[in-house]
């Protein structure tokens, strides 16, 4: 079989997959591919598998599927497959990473120090311990954020409207019922419909003054005209975010221009330690699928 690697995997990937036909890394074999292996960045959409007309098994390393149209693969016999549990621990310290930086002020110590200036007196921190954490979206990601928050001795609340029961959290009603008791709110949503603009001016009215956001999970299920309003006027503390609308944001995004802003370019997948979990996850799906075609 011949299997197209369209984005940037573990270095090690091609080798483990030549055990399973002819690998490839040029985007011009589209045409002969009977593999598409993805992250993000690719859209498989009808202009690309129109011109695959030999695919007949996409693999997403990560989680989200907002770049594939699985009604797309579905009509022409494709199967679109991610690797859900890949990546719940690299993008959960990441978050938490956020989460430890801006009440530490530790990328403002590093920054002022590295001008020159010695704050002791003005980098006054503030600590998790004894917090709220609201999760919004309770899956996989987030339940390991939860796990991490409970070291460090905050209460942590979630709101999913498509679970009855969390190991790790307590349930909160309602998005509003959750924000309003928040001292952190971090974001681990899928893209969809009812995601998309989540989080906006209504519902930033509602929560606690001085709230901390970070967003792990889509840079679309925030309006970001609304919060960069919200960072402004101090309503939301600081907004710690890896994703944006775009990758990467457009130069005039509201977020960038905003304070109290943290960045870091989509880089939750990121880990060594993932890349090599999602090849494994590639394997074990290429495993099953030679199995069945034999
Ligand atoms: P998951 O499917 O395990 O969890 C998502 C949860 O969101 C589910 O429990 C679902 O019920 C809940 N949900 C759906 N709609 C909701 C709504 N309207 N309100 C509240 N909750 C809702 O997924 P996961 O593995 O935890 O990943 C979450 C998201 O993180 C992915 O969909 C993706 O968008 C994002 N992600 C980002 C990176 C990164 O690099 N930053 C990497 C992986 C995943």
């Amino acid at each position: 079989m011949k299997i197209l690697i369209a984005e940037a995997f573990d270095a090690h990937l091609p080798g483990r997959l030549a055990a399973f036909g002819e690998v490839s890394r040029d985007m011009a074999t589209l045409g002969e591919a009977e593999v598409l292996l993805v992250r993000s960045k690719v859209q498989v959409d009808g202009d690309l598998l129109a011109q695959a007309p030999r695919l007949k098994l996409v693999m997403r390393g990560g989680v989200g599927m907002d770049n594939i149209d699985a009604k797309a693969c579905e009509a022409r016999g494709i199967r679109a497959l991610n690797t859900p549990q890949a990546s719940k621990i690299a993008v959960a310290e990441l978050a938490m990473a956020f989460m430890v930086a801006i009440p530490a002020r530790l990328i403002e110590a590093h920054l002022s120090m590295k001008e020159g200036k010695f704050l002791k007196k003005d980098l006054v921190r503030t600590e998790l311990y004894g917090k709220t954490l609201g999760l919004v979206g309770a899956g996989n990601i987030a339940t390991e954020v939860a796990r991490r928050a409970q070291a460090f001795g905050m209460e942590v609340l979630a709101y999913d409207p498509h679970l009855s029961e969390h190991p790790m959290a307590r349930l909160m009603p309602s998005l509003e019922d959750l924000v309003a008791q928040c001292d952190f709110l971090s974001l681990h949503l899928p893209l969809t419909a009812s995601t998309r603009r989540i989080i906006n001016a209504q519902v930033i009215d509602r929560m606690k003054p001085g709230i901390i956001l970070i967003n792990t999970g889509r840079g679309k299920c925030v309006v970001e005209e609304d919060l960069a309003e919200a960072l402004r006027s101090g309503k939301v503390r600081a907004y710690g975010t890896d994703v944006f609308q775009s990758d990467p944001p457009p130069a005039d995004s509201p977020i960038l221009a905003a304070p109290h802003v943290y960045l870091s370019p989509h880089i939750g997948a990121n880990s060594e330690e993932n890349l090599t979990r999602i090849g494994d996850a590639f394997l074990e799906i290429l495993e099953e699928y030679a199995a069945r075609k034999s």
